[in-house]
């Protein structure tokens, strides 16, 4: 297969937070893939900036390392990354002071696009923008990417929306969901809107209900400090949970455009529904026999009862849902590392085959991780004599791996979206407005069980999470699908 990758133009990236564990992990490695794979032109250049002094070949090296480590799947051949390390510029920089900031200015080019990934703590987001502006950074070619978390709740997204909007065009604020950039996600919207198959299907007269789960099986570790203030409510479900929920409910737009996307991921989340104080389960996870801490001694605080497990119900009260609920369910330290959305279809509404048959339903699953892609589950006929058996097979319909450049792995979602950044394309990005109307539906479901004064279930880890979340399933004569890795 002839690789169909397009180079893009010309363009400064300034990471701020370069020697930061995100930079280390994915933003580097995911450059260096997009480099290999011939996307980055020549004269691209990439500035590392943070808090500590480096020199220009320290930089290098720990880039080196960092991509030695995690480019995945990327053969790392020497001369390539001897070449990629060759576009790196280091400049030590205090966010918040002076220092470093005219050196900067003078590194980056006055013709070109240049994007600032503000990979640090969002205490820092407001310093940063302001003196990108004050120093004559802020070019209409520039923009800034943001990490999440994007505020604690409604007041401070409003009030970061703010400060960012002081200093840049909406246009130009890419607000990151990594979770969006994932291959099989943007093959939903593929699957969806480019078949005739399954539109006419996805609404609450052939759905029964959909499920969403993003499985952990880690714990807090040393995220500790911050997660314990967060939680899985702001954590995961304001965000990847949220994002995902929009891609599944949301109209067809008129085209793919990053505004008439996120128009419709709007009016997604303006129609849920408040969720009942009763279609919520909280867990926290306990010790598992000496070999992990629990979540209390893992956060050191032994009364904590910010919650590591949450399900729930809710409704997208529109026409194409009502009467089709949507599960959600994320946790740490659960029995396998697992996101995947399952969107379960309705029965048929007679059976030809008798009881003996059993109940058959179609499940359209999309895998996000591990393993991404796209199954569904059909129902035929067992193969063989002795009568009429059914027996539910998978359809795969995971092909990025089979139509991609010849063996390589598909994008890992950061590269992906780095390089929307470069081309100016805010389709996988979330927008303000977005962010805002998330936090306005999570700010009461958290605000009323502090009310409540409730405290999350303990559960084992390993399991499957707080017994509570089946129960919650079962009240509705539903179950969940298991957490298989
Ligand atoms: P980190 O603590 O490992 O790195 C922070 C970086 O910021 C360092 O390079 C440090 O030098 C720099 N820095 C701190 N204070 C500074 C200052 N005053 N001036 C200049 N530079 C300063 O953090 P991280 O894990 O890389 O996370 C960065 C951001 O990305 C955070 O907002 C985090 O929430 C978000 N994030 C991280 C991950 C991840 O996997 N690490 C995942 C999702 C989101």
């Amino acid at each position: 297969m002839v690789s169909r990758v397009i180079p893009v133009d010309p363009f400064d990236l300034v990471i701020f937070g370069g020697t930061g564990d995100l930079a280390r992990r994915k933003i580097l490695p995911g450059l260096f893939r997009r480099h290999c794979a011939g996307q980055i032109p020549d004269e691209a250049a990439i500035i590392g900036a943070a808090r500590t002094q480096h020199s220009r070949s320290e930089y290098r090296s720990f880039a080196a390392e960092a991509i030695r480590e995690f480019a995945n799947g990327q053969p790392c051949d020497e001369g390539a990354l001897a070449a990629f390390l060759d576009r790196l510029q280091y400049v030590a920089i205090d966010a918040r002071g002076t220092q470093g900031w005219a050196e900067l200015a003078g590194q980056v080019h006055p013709d070109r696009v240049r994007a600032f990934y503000f990979s640090v703590g969002p205490a820092l987001f407001g310093d940063l923008a302001e003196r990108i502006h004050l120093h004559g950074m802020a070019t209409d070619d520039a923009r800034i990417v943001v990490e999440k978390p994007f505020g604690h709740d409604l007041a401070s997204a409003r009030a970061l929306n703010a400060t960012l909007a002081a200093h840049f065009q909406e246009g130009q604020i890419y607000r990151i969901d990594h979770y969006l950039g994932k291959e099989t996600v943007q093959n939903l919207m593929a699957i969806r809107f480019g078949n005739m198959l399954f539109e006419p299907l996805w609404n609450s007269q052939y759905v029964d209900h959909i499920q969403i789960t993003v499985a952990e099986t880690v714990g807090v570790g040393g995220r500790g400090e911050y997660y314990d203030k967060a939680g899985a409510m702001r954590d995961m479900v304001q965000n990847h949970l949220m994002q995902l929920l929009c891609l599944i409910a949301m109209e067809p737009p008129a085209k793919f455009d990053p505004d008439a996307v996120r128009d419709e991921k709007l009016k997604v989340i303006r129609a849920l529904d408040p969720v009942e104080p009763h279609h919520i389960v909280r867990g926290q996870y306990e010790a598992q026999d000496g070999a992990h801490p629990s979540y209390r001694d893992a956060v050191g605080d032994p009364r904590s009862s910010t919650e590591s497990y949450i399900a729930l119900k809710t409704h997208v009260s529109n026409w194409r849902w009502a009467g089709t609920p949507i599960y959600l369910r994320t946790g740490k330290r659960l029995v396998a590392r697992s996101s995947v959305i399952n969107v379960m279809f309705k029965d048929a509404p007679h059976s030809i085959f008798g009881q003996e048959a059993g109940r058959h339903a179609n499940v359209l699953s999309i895998r996000l991780q591990p393993n991404e892609g796209i199954t569904l589950l059909v129902t035929i006929k067992e193969p063989g004599p002795g009568g009429m058996r059914l027996v539910d097979v998978p359809l795969d319909m995971t092909f990025a791996k089979a139509l991609g450049p010849e063996g390589e792995d598909p994008p890992d979602a950061y590269e992906r979206l780095i390089m929307d950044v470069i081309r100016g394309n805010q389709t996988l990005f979330m927008r303000g407005d977005e962010v805002e109307a998330a936090w306005a539906w999570t700010d009461p479901i958290i605000a009323g069980w502090k009310s409540r004064g409730e405290v999350p279930k303990p559960y084992e880890s390993g399991s499957n999470g707080p017994g509570d979340a089946d129960l919650l399933m079962q009240r509705d004569r539903r179950a969940w699908r298991g957490i298989k890795p």
